[in-house]
Order: structure tokens, then sequence, then C-alpha cells
């Protein structure tokens, strides 16, 4: 497990250091706040050749700060009224601590929604990796002000994931104020153990965790394994460790066995196929029969029009759909080649049938096998 602890840090080329609200608004540790911290100990992962991106919370904590209030607001317009006043403050933060250690950073702010558009996707994906390329750090929040996914159960945990597989990184750590992964509830259990490693994210039974969020932030660890979840079906590892502590990305990247390792899925999706599955917003069904269904799940085949019975939503060319059975269990997910109403048109045909009623034919799949992921 030491060994492959060791390659996996020392395969880690580009890594997402993902720094939650509670780690925010801590008070500095022996003078240096997590900025400065942050600051240089990502100075040092860079000089050994490391790309690095921010995915940042805290601006709902430091704009409960700036203006006063006893704490966060409930109502979710007014945590994004108080997101907009933070956010400024936070970059500052940023700004001014990695200016003193030598470096510049970007403010990138994203929401799921654009990353479920394709071009988009490959947009952010583009001005990422050319700061990552100029040698800057990218610091990502979630748009509060046109989404509220994360202020809402989140912390931004889910947006690391989906950072992870937008810069294709190897390593996700995620800076909380825990140690990482328990056995049970740690606050309510003085025996409670910290997992040094989860080896397969999928068969581990989270539900049995402890899920409450923190005061300053929403997301609990339930949020943060779902996110190791989809880093590892992306390929990446992911560390939950403590961001209070000093120092630990250095002692995470010295081979210490500080936090909870998530060990990535060796039979990764592509990232094209991790967008599918995790990034896209799905915009319709397809309902398909037992025969065809057997066929994507067994043999690896594509989804012909003679396999499927029915078709709801509403959704052009090139957008992704839930692939159901008949009832209206999702096995699979999809780009499809054609639209819903075209699929309306063409649902349990022959593929030689498809010009005689369309007048065309696109392809003779409606989704193709490298289009499709199955879940
Ligand atoms: N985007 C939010 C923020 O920066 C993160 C989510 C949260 O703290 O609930 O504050």
């Amino acid at each position: 497990m030491k060994d492959h602890r060791k390659a996996i840090l020392k395969k880690a080329r580009r890594v997402v250091v993902k720094v939650g609200s509670a780690v925010v608004a801590a008070p500095a540790v022996e003078g240096r706040d997590i900025f400065s911290r942050l600051a240089f100990e990502i100075k040092a992962l860079k000089e050994t050749g490391r790309e690095v991106a921010i995915v940042s919370s805290g601006a709902i904590a430091l704009g409960v700060r700036k203006l006063g209030l006893k704490e966060r607001p409930i109502a979710i317009p007014e945590r994004q009224a108080v997101a907009a006043v933070g956010q400024g403050s936070l970059m500052a933060c940023y700004e001014e601590a990695f200016s003193r250690a030598g470096s510049h950073v970007a403010q990138v702010l994203l929401t799921h929604d654009d990353l479920g558009s394709r071009k988009r996707f490959l947009n952010a994906r583009n001005t990422l990796t050319t700061l990552l390329k100029f040698g800057i750090v990218p610091v990502i929040n979630e748009n509060d002000t046109v989404a509220v996914e994360e202020i809402k159960f989140g912390d931004n945990d889910a947006l690391s994931a989906l950072a992870t597989n937008l810069i294709e990184a190897d390593l996700l750590i995620i800076l909380s104020d825990i140690d990482g992964l328990f056995d049970k509830d740690p606050k309510a259990f003085k025996d409670a153990q910290k997992l040094r490693f989860v080896e397969d994210v999928d068969a581990a039974g989270f539900e049995l965790l402890n899920g409450s969020a923190n005061a300053l932030g929403t997301g609990g660890i339930k949020s943060k394994c779902e996110a190791a979840r989809k880093a590892a079906h992306y390929g990446a590892a992911t560390i939950i460790a403590n961001g209070n502590r000093p120092g630990i990305l250095t002692a995470i990247f010295n081979g210490e066995d500080a936090g909870t390792l998530f060990f990535p899925k060796e039979d990764r999706l592509t990232s094209k196929k991790h967008w599918i599955a995790f990034s896209a917003r799905p915009s319709g069904r397809v309902f398909v029969d037992d025969g065809a269904k057997e066929a994507l799940l067994a043999k690896g085949k594509s989804l012909l029009p003679s396999g499927i019975k029915d078709v709801d939503g509403t959704f052009e060319p090139g957008e992704v759909v839930h692939c159901v059975d008949m009832a209206g269990m999702e096995f699979a997910r999809g780009l499809s080649n054609y639209s819903s109403s075209e699929i309306q048109k063409i649902k349990g045909m022959k593929t030689a049938e498809l010009v005689q009623v369309l007048g065309y034919k696109v392809f003779d799949e409606v989704i193709h096998r490298d289009n499709l992921v199955v879940l």
C-alpha cells in the first residue's frame, strides 16, 4: 500500500487542491493564514514540475465577516448576495499571498451548467490549461450569482471533481477541517479510526458515515466521498486531509501518511465519457427494450433505432440522454446522434428504413458505443 501511495504521488503531475470554507475562515496557525501557507507550499510543488489549480470556497464565509453578520444566511438569495461581497475579498487574499511567493493567480468562476455543455467545457479547459502552461495558479469557485448547487449542498466538493476532469488532473486533494475519512463519526465516537486508504470507492458504504455539514460551509464528508468517486472514475486519486494543519501539502508529497487516500479506478473512463457520465446534464430519456439493453450491457454494442421503444424530453443531436429500461430504470447515458423528434419518428425501425422515414440518414446508431457510458 505504501508503495502504491508513493507511486500515485510520484505520478501526480497535475493537481487540484480544493480548499473548503472551514479552512479559508480558520484563524491563522503559527501566524500564517491559509493563503500564505498555500502560496508557499504550492510554489514548492510547482518547483518539482507539478501544475496546480485551486478550487476555493470561502466567498460566503469572507462575505459574512466583511458585512459583520453573526452567521451564514439561510436563504439562498442572501447567500448569493453575501458570496458576491466575499468573492472579491477571497481573490484579494489569494492575490496578495501568491504575489509575495512570486507567482500569479487567476479567478475562474464556473457553474455546473457551463460544464454541462461540451463546447463551454472545452472552452474552459483551453483557458485553464493555458493558465497552467503560463505557470499561473487558477483559483476556481462556483459563480454563485447564477448558480446555487454548491451553496445549497456542496461547498464546492462536486465542482472540485469536475475541475479534476476539466484540467485532466491526476490527483485531487480536498482540504477540510477533518483529518480524513473515519470508520465512524469522530465527533460522536472517541474510538473512531481514520481510514488510511479507500481501495474501491464504489464498494465503500459511505452512507454509514456522518455527513453533517460544518457551520461555515455546506459540504459534509459524504459530498467529499462522492467527489472522490467521480475523480476515481476519471482515473485520478483523491486525498481528503486537514487543511488547518500547517505544511499539509508538503507532508503529503513527502510521503507522510496524511489524510485518507482514495485509489483511482483501474478501468478509467476517457475524459469524454467522464464528461458524459458526470458533467453533462441529460435532457431526455430513451426507453430501450430488453434485447437492446442486453446488447448494450453485455455485448458492448451501440444503440440502434430498432431497440428504442419510446422517447421523452426535448433534445437536439449532440445532447446527452438517459438510457432507461421499460421500467424506467436508468442503466446508461450517452450522446444522441438524433434529436428527440427524429427519434420519435424512427423508434423501432431498422437502419435501412431511416432514409425512407427521415429523407436522410446521419448515422446508423442513435448512440454510438464510443459515446455511451454504462452506469
Ligand atoms: N461558492 C461558495 C463559497 O465560495 C462555496 C459553497 C459554500 O461555502 O457553501 O462560499
